[in-house]
């Protein structure tokens, strides 16, 4: 490769990157326009695909030049989006049908009104223990969650996991989930939008572990359950009641570990936070 191409691969590389492209399929690269080529012309618009064509369809043969030339594109069944006002009642109607957790673990799987499935290589349910007294509640998976399917095992897990070491805690006394069970490309932070598709399966989800004590990790999860307007570092260390089906639950928020390995200076402040959740746990 010349030093040009080199450079140019490199950009593009740095491009996927930046658009949340982190990881390939496969060992070799596909050719796409070789395989719609070889397959079978896509069925003409308006016409259902199972129907035999009719004997008036351009034949390959007989179909103008550009036509025969253009690579037929791949027909591909995505559902089509739901509005986000169908797709949350969508999502309050199933999510109130889970009887367990494990139900509520397999409609979500099955649940195609958020679109950020699409892009997710799977759910990221939960991680820990469904009695336990505490649940904290993050943000979104990230690369290394959406890999493993399991919250909170990248950087920011190794650190959320010292960090509730340090007052007693681990994931065979803890439950953690997520805002949004599935990877926002290139980590982006979750839309209201999303974030509300998603909620009343979180919501649910608290109501079913029903823990004693409830943690946002970070603003957006704060600011989804806790309904609070002002930013983490206002938020973070008061206590709320938060109302999980028919009882109320003590619930805080914290800094995020993510925020905290950026900002180590400020993990004093969650480290108050942490020895004020010890004693909420008793
Ligand atoms: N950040 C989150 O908010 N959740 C995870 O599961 C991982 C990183």
């Amino acid at each position: 490769m010349s030093q040009d191409r080199n450079q140019a691969a490199r950009e593009l590389l740095a491009f996927y990157l930046e658009a949340g492209v982190d990881a390939v399929l496969g060992e070799t690269a596909v050719d796409r326009f070789a395989d719609a080529a070889e397959s079978s012309p896509p069925p003409a618009i308006g016409r259902p695909a199972h129907e035999a064509p009719r004997a008036d369809d351009p034949q390959p043969g007989n179909r103008p030049a550009l036509e025969r030339s253009r690579p037929a594109a791949t027909v591909v069944a995505a559902p089509i989006p739901l509005s986000p006002d169908i797709a949350v009642m969508a999502a309050r109607e199933e999510a109130k049908n889970a009887k367990t957790l494990e139900e509520l673990r397999s409609i979500l799987d099955g649940f195609t009104g958020c679109t950020l499935r699409a892009t997710a290589t799977r759910l990221v349910f939960a991680d820990g223990n469904p009695q336990a007294r505490v649940m904290f509640v993050g943000e979104a998976p990230g690369r290394d969650e959406d890999i493993e399917g399991l919250p909170f095992v990248g950087r920011s897990g190794k650190l959320l996991d010292r960090m509730m070491a340090a007052i007693g805690l681990t994931r065979a006394n803890a439950y953690i989930a997520n805002i949004v069970p599935w990877r926002p490309p290139g980590n982006r932070t979750p839309t209201p939008q999303e974030s509300a598709i998603c909620l009343p399966f979180t919501l649910r989800q608290i109501e079913l572990v029903d823990p004693d004590v409830l943690v946002c990790l970070g603003g957006p999860s704060a600011q989804t359950l806790l309904g609070s307007r002002d930013g983490i570092l206002k938020t973070r260390g008061r206590w709320f009641t938060f109302q999980s089906g028919s009882r109320e639950i003590r619930a805080t928020a914290t800094l995020h570990p993510a925020y905290l390995l950026r900002q180590p200076l400020q993990k004093r402040l969650a480290w108050r936070d942490f020895l004020s959740i010890k004693k909420a746990l008793g």
